[in-house]
Formats: C-alpha cells, sequence, structure tokens
C-alpha cells in the first residue's frame, strides 16, 4: 500500500490536496510521457518537492534547497513518502495545523524519462521548462538521503 503513510499523514476533510489513489500500470502508459513536477512548498522550511511518476504513485524527495538545473551542483534530495499521481496538479495553500502547512506552487513540470530505477541509483531524462537534460539520484549509505545533479549530457 504504497500510499497509506501519504492519506495517514493528512486530513481530506481540512486540506485541498488530493485523496488521490494508486494507478495501475496499463501498457498505456508506454505511448505517453510519464510525468514529473518538481513543487516549491513554503512550509516551515522552504523547500522543493521533486516528485517522479514511478509504478503507478509519485516517487518523492524534498530538496532544501533549489534544485540543481545546471551541471556541476549536487543536492540533498531527502526520501519523503510516495504521493498520488494527482499531485502532480496540486497547488494550494495546506492550511495550519495540518501537516505540510504553506504554499505549494509548481515550480517545474513535463516528462520523465527513466533510464535506470533501482534501489539505490535513478538515471533519468527530464524535458521541463526549468529542468532539461539528464540527471542522476544516488542514494547515500542506504538511507533516506540522496545525491541529486545533473548529469553531462553524454554520459
Ligand atoms: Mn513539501
Amino acid at each position: 500500500m504504497p500510499l497509506e503513510e501519504y492519506k495517514n499523514k493528512r486530513k481530506f476533510s481540512e486540506t485541498s490536496e488530493p485523496e488521490g489513489e494508486e494507478h495501475q500500470e496499463t501498457n498505456k502508459d508506454n505511448e505517453r510521457n510519464l510525468i514529473f513536477v518538481i513543487q516549491r512548498h513554503d512550509a516551515s522550511h522552504l523547500h522543493y518537492d521533486l516528485r517522479l511518476e514511478v509504478s503507478g504513485v509519485l516517487k518523492s524527495f524534498a530538496l532544501p534547497k533549489i534544485p540543481p538545473a545546471e551541471e556541476g551542483i549536487k543536492r540533498l534530495a531527502v526520501e519523503t513518502e510516495d504521493h498520488p499521481i494527482e499531485y502532480a496538479n496540486f497547488e494550494g495553500i495546506i492550511p495550519e495545523g495540518q501537516y505540510g502547512a504553506g504554499k505549494v506552487e509548481i515550480w517545474d513540470k513535463g516528462a520523465f524519462r527513466p533510464e535506470k530505477i533501482s534501489a539505490n541509483e535513478i538515471m533519468f531524462e527530464l524535458e521541463g521548462s526549468k529542468m532539461k537534460g539528464k540527471f542522476a539520484l544516488i542514494r547515500l549509505k542506504s538511507g533516506k538521503n540522496w545525491l541529486f545533479f545533473k548529469r553531462k549530457n553524454n554520459k
């Protein structure tokens, strides 16, 4: 139940975030683009949430600093709970007292093209307005911390 943690953390009677559901992967997924979104989240600490469509949910990471749109910048990405696909369209204010209270805005969005997804490594291409090209997420010491950076275009 990948979305259990997402649902347990939120009161959908109080927040306008989508309750959502897990989506079954279908053959049609091969005919359309998978998606990514980065949301700017002005919560108790301003951060950016990177979400990648994997196996019918949005695999999610919180970035304490602005995403690495250019080569040569390495950013910490902290793995967070899976979010429903519907969350990719969410913008709004999460009310005071609710989990993640603060303003959420879409910072970038577009196509996600995975090249390799393993337990400790995700290699992919993004085609957004700000994030374009080949990226990597590398897990640090089997914890929830990953390094997120842009790869050289030919690698
Ligand atoms: Mn967040």
